[in-house]
């Protein structure tokens, strides 16, 4: 479940599509992690 206090407009799977964070939605590379993402720590499976 993803944190209702951020709003992500994709699904985790799309997320990870983009390179995005599943989680929060953010583009760690570019712009790091929400500052209230549960799992900031968390690395992609390649
Ligand atoms: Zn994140």
């Amino acid at each position: 479940m993803t944190d209702p206090k951020i709003r992500v407009l994709f699904t985790p799977s799309q997320l990870r599509s983009f390179g995005r964070c599943p989680d929060c939605g953010h583009h760690p590379p570019t712009q790091d992690h929400h500052p209230d993402c549960p799992n900031p720590d968390a690395q992609e499976d390649t």
